[in-house]
């Protein structure tokens, strides 16, 4: 069974002056212009490159991750029951 991650929603553009960080909370590497960046949702780090985020999760979060992926897969048992 392969699980892909997919990230819904629209990008949004923000403004670096905006922010609290502008560099990554990851690899603290300073955002450059139309860098994609995302925030962890298991964790408060704060922002980072999307790249850095998703390593991150699947470094840190693995157990909270499987779950996640788990809870998932018996919503779509019921749907389909
Ligand atoms: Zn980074
Ligand atoms: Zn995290």
């Amino acid at each position: 069974m392969t699980d892909v991650l997919w990230r819904e929603g629209w990008l949004k553009p923000l403004s670096i002056e905006s922010l609290p960080n502008d560099i990554c909370s990851i690899c603290k590497e300073e955002f450059e212009d139309l860098d994609f960046v995302a925030a962890c949702e298991f964790c408060e780090i704060g922002l980072s490159h999307e790249l850095c985020c998703n390593k991150h999760i699947t470094s840190h979060h693995m157990n909270q991750l499987k779950e996640k992926i788990n809870k998932h897969r018996e919503k779509r048992l019921h749907s389909h029951q």
